[in-house]
Parts: structure tokens; C-alpha cells; sequence
């Protein structure tokens, strides 16, 4: 079972891929000054919380019990 907020980030994610490699230029130019900000910046976000370590291990994923997804 897909969790609601990961299912609704996933459809949003599929969605603005599909109209930007197949949508007429302006809703590509329309959609990615709406979602695909929004999506930029929760990768950023994740990125910023999820950084490794020396050795390569992402010290939050270690040591957090609740998935980030939830
Ligand atoms: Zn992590």
C-alpha cells in the first residue's frame, strides 16, 4: 500500500514529467513556474536533511523512526 502523501507526490511528480517532455511549450513553461518550483524545492529540502557522512551514511536515516513519507 502507497501511503495518500507519497501517492499524491508521486501522480504530481508523473504529471509535470509527462508535460514537460510531451506538453505544448507554454503549459511546460505554465506548470513548471507552479509544481515544478514546488517540487525543486521539497528535493532541496530532502537533500538538505539527508546528507552523508564521511562514510557515506545519512545519519537521519539511521537514527529516525518514522520514514519520511508518512
Ligand atoms: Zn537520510
Amino acid at each position: 500500500m502507497m501511503w495518500p502523501v507519497k501517492h499524491a507526490v508521486s501522480v504530481s511528480l508523473n504529471t509535470q514529467l509527462r508535460v514537460y517532455q510531451f506538453g505544448e511549450d507554454a503549459a511546460a513553461l505554465d506548470l513548471a513556474r507552479k509544481d515544478g518550483v514546488r517540487s525543486l524545492l521539497g528535493l532541496i529540502v530532502l537533500l538538505e536533511k539527508h546528507r552523508p557522512d564521511e562514510d557515506g551514511l545519512c545519519e537521519r536515516c539511521a537514527t529516525d523512526d518514522r520514514p519520511v513519507w508518512r
